[in-house]
């Protein structure tokens, strides 16, 4: 399998490469030439978790990996998920499936993906003898999810940055306490959107890039959205691939647009719906067609407080038939601003995806509400989705809302909602005691760099 920048300027790649560099070298971001159709849909209930991402994960890796490989990287990522299932779904109404996605290490969806490309990242240096360097921006949940994954992985230093002030607790204990020599945590003046964009800095500089063998795990890097894609095809099985819709709490856009990928390879997903806190540029995007960055205000929902939404270039590379002189125009138009959607390729993304808003209110109602009808206790991104879900609910559709993180994360909105603090689980015993590691960093790419060169192991 080959991998294309949404740009059209950086060297085509595969599979390992694609994942050991993160951001194409034109600042695109890859996507396969072709997706794969997927055979044998309708055999997959009953299978493993663990079975299931290897015939899913398989057709892209191509032949960066042995079969023995991939199967040992996604039975020790998934050893580390506490729940049987893996990726539980649970019924919340009749018709309407919460899928869990939070018994993982750090609690947050991101688990999945982290875990397994940490493993993968493993072998690929091992065997190639290369040392590099991760660095990462996180609004909170990227950043525990790495850190977890690849603390004490040979040949990777891990450079995170995160928003200061602006992450909760139980987030930024979860970056500052493990105690790996190969693990940072930086807390950066500024919002996510700033660290997003100091990550772009480094990469765009590619004599430092070339240097430290700088490597991306955020979103953008195609490995993640590969592994997202499983608990689409595991939901969709346990429910009788019949068609059905999804609702995704969404931020930077790659956990859903895995779900278009999903449905690309043939699952039977009739529409995939983005949920946003009141930072809706998703939102706005698809209901006028105009993307136009506005300022972030800070939200119950930190993980889902962005403006600007790496992954949404994919799917508008797509929306306009892979024309990536496009996708540059309006790329080069977002950094004043915003662009408008041409009429086709908004009807193009209409076609698959539905978007909804819900006010901070709205939310700490639905986290009310779904614990007195069913008992069960949503973290607040969870609830935005299920909010924007029972909005879109059809009769004799079943309704899939995919729950990204565990109430314990963000206990302060939990207890206003329903006066109770969410109890961690017993694997997290002690991160309330542990001392913290932490630089703090202006909002410079030159101080950012310095700092790397300097504390690199
Ligand atoms: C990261 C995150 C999201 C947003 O996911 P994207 O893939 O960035 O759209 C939603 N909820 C939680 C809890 C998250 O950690």
């Amino acid at each position: 399998m080959r991998y294309v920048s949404t740009r059209g300027q950086a060297p085509v790649l595969n599979f390992e490469q694609a994942m050991l560099s993160g951001l194409a070298r034109d600042g695109g971001l890859y996507l396969p030439e072709t997706v794969p159709a997927f055979s044998g849909l309708g055999e997959l209930d009953g299978l493993s978790y663990q079975d299931v991402a290897f015939r899913v994960v398989r057709p892209f890796t191509g032949d960066s990996f042995t079969d023995d490989e991939l199967r040992g990287a996604i039975d020790r990522a998934y050893d580390r998920i506490s729940h049987a299932a893996k990726a539980p779904l649970v019924q919340l109404a009749p018709g309407h499936h919460l899928l869990e996605l939070f018994h993982g290490p750090t609690l947050a969806f991101k688990d999945f993906a982290m875990q397994l490309i940490a493993q993968l990242f493993e072998i690929a240096l091992k065997r190639s003898g290369q040392r590099i360097t991760i660095v990462g921006a996180t609004s909170g949940d990227t950043g525990s999810a790495a850190i977890e994954a690849f603390r004490g992985i040979d040949n990777v230093d891990v450079f995170i940055m995160f928003p200061h002030g602006r992450v909760s607790e139980v987030q930024r204990r979860q970056m500052t306490t493990p105690d790996a020599e190969n693990v940072h945590a930086l807390a950066v003046t500024g919002h996510f959107d700033d660290c997003q964009a100091r990550l772009k800095d480094l990469f765009n500089d590619h004599v430092f890039r070339d240097q430290v063998g700088l490597a991306g795990v955020n979103s953008i890097n195609w490995a993640r959205v590969v592994a997202q894609i499983v608990y689409y095809f595991t939901a969709a099985a346990s429910l009788g691939m019949r068609p059905m819709d999804f609702t995704v709490p969404t931020g930077n856009f790659g956990d859903i647009f895995a779900g278009s990928i999903a449905r690309a390879m043939g699952v039977p997903i009739r529409r995939l719906i983005v949920a946003t806190n009141q930072n809706d540029i998703l939102h706005r995007a698809l209901s006028s067609g105009e993307y136009r960055v506005g300022t972030v205000e800070p939200s119950i929902s930190p993980s889902m407080d962005i403006q600007v939404s790496s992954n949404f270039e994919r799917a508008l590379y797509w929306a306009y038939g892979g024309d990536a002189a496009a996708i540059t125009q309006l790329m080069d138009e977002l950094k004043a601003g915003g662009f408008s959607i041409s009429q086709g390729a908004l009807e193009a993304l209409r076609e698959q995806y539905l978007s909804g808003r819900v006010s901070e209110e709205e939310t700490i109602a639905m986290i009310r509400t779904v614990r007195e009808e069913t008992g069960q206790v949503l973290c607040p991104h969870s609830a935005v989705g299920v909010a924007v879900a029972r909005k879109h609910l059809e009769p004799g559709i079943p309704m899939v809302t995919l729950a990204t993180a565990h109430a314990a994360k963000f206990p302060d909105a939990v207890e206003r909602a329903v006066g109770l603090r969410p109890a961690l689980p017993p694997h997290m015993d002690g991160l309330f005691d542990l001392p913290e590691r932490v630089t703090r960093v202006e909002n410079d790419a030159e101080a950012l760099k310095s700092l790397i060169l300097e504390r690199r192991t």
